[in-house]
């Protein structure tokens, strides 16, 4: 078993508190990502894990096995990272074999090893080639072929597409994905890009300034966020947020009202959350819950976006891909209240009213 245990980690870089408090409990075989923006302590969270920073309070299991003091080539995880530091004196066949040839591995079982980790990254034709005659997406998947060929016990990845253009990204995540399905190594992964960890995960851990915002599946994040936090980081573009006031179930902003979004009790300085999505242009005055006026507007390909001010605040709302409406001109808004999340302005929670 290969489950992965964060007890109370915390650590401290003189005055920075680089990650506070972290628990975490990444199950055998779970593809688990760790997501948040830059400095949020994704990486020293993953270093940690590997060995490669000491821990300042906290425990860290790997297997059952209390890892703090044990030196990280004991601990049996292999890591990508974003600087695929390849041999650059070595072919892709040696560059692959290198963690065979330092386990004193026999010469066959090294060799059926190097074949069978550049199939699984289709590297097959390039093995005789050196570093620097490969693109950066082949040097990549050099690397993740470097990583696989010893099946460790954990796989830490941090960033390792990040260096790759959209296409190759696309790819490389269908083939990550389905690496991990068919050899089902428990692995922690590292982004600040929500799309990669909403693909890739069965759970994601958002965190923020050092600190675990919330762990759940990718459905139950999108669906379900437990703070403005995790509402505003995951989805794209992201949720939009109003301010203003619940009461008697209705909520009120400046320039507008949604019935039918809490259950009866009242918040004076509440945050309604919407996904732009779930936003209607509707032709009729009194199907609207706001009235606004249009401020920019974007076609993506398969929808429009339409950018409108509403109070202080700035919406955007997702429509069809035909529509026609000019800067500056009026359209009316429903909102699906089935779809509101209400917050706490304050505690920046989400609250059930
Ligand atoms: P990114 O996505 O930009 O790589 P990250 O989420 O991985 O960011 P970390 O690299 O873990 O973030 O850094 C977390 C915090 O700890 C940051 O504020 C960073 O400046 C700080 N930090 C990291 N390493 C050190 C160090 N060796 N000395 C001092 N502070 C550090």
């Amino acid at each position: 078993m290969a489950e992965v245990v964060l007890k109370h980690v915390t650590k401290r870089f003189g005055d920075v508190v680089a990650v506070a408090d972290m628990n975490l409990d990444i199950a055998d075989k779970e593809f688990l990502v760790l997501l948040g923006p830059s400095g949020c302590g994704k990486t020293t969270t993953m270093r940690m894990i590997a060995g490669l920073d000491s821990i300042t309070e906290g425990e860290i299991y790997i297997g059952g096995r209390l890892v703090n003091n044990m030196l990280p080539k004991y601990r049996d995880v292999a890591m990508v990272f974003q600087s695929y530091a390849l041999y650059p004196h070595m072919t892709v066949y040696q560059n692959i074999e290198y963690p065979l040839r330092i386990r004193k591995l026999p010469a066959e079982e090294r060799r059926r090893g190097v074949h069978e980790a550049a199939r699984m990254v289709e590297l097959g034709d390039l093995l005789e080639r050196l570093p620097r005659q490969l693109s950066g997406g082949q040097r990549q998947r050099v690397a993740l072929a470097r990583a696989l060929v010893r099946t460790p016990t954990v796989f830490l990845m941090d960033e390792p597409l990040s260096n790759l253009d959209a296409k190759l990204r696309v790819q490389m995540r269908a083939e990550l994905k389905h690496l991990q399905h068919e050899l089902e190594i428990t692995t922690v992964y590292v982004t600040h890009d929500q799309i990669e960890a909403m693909t890739l995960a069965s759970r994601v851990a958002v965190i923020n300034e050092g600190k675990l915002q919330q762990l759940a599946t990718p459905k139950e994040i999108y669906n379900d966020p437990a703070s403005l936090f995790v509402a505003g980081f995951i989805g794209s573009p992201s949720m939009n947020f109003l301010s203003g006031e619940v009461s008697n179930g209705a909520f009120a902003g400046q320039g507008l009202s949604v019935p039918e979004v809490g259950n009866g009790r009242g918040l004076k300085n509440a945050i309604l959350g919407i996904r732009p999505e779930d936003v209607s242009v509707v032709d009729a005055p009194r199907d609207a819950h706001a009235t606004v006026r249009i401020y920019s507007v974007e076609l993506t390909g398969e929808s429009t976006l339409i950018a409108a001010r509403i109070g202080r605040d700035l919406m955007i709302v997702r429509t069809d891909k035909d529509f026609a409406g000019a800067i500056d001109s009026e359209i009316h808004l429903r909102f699906n209240p089935a779809k509101t999340f209400l917050f706490d302005a304050e505690s920046e929670q989400r609250v059930r009213i």
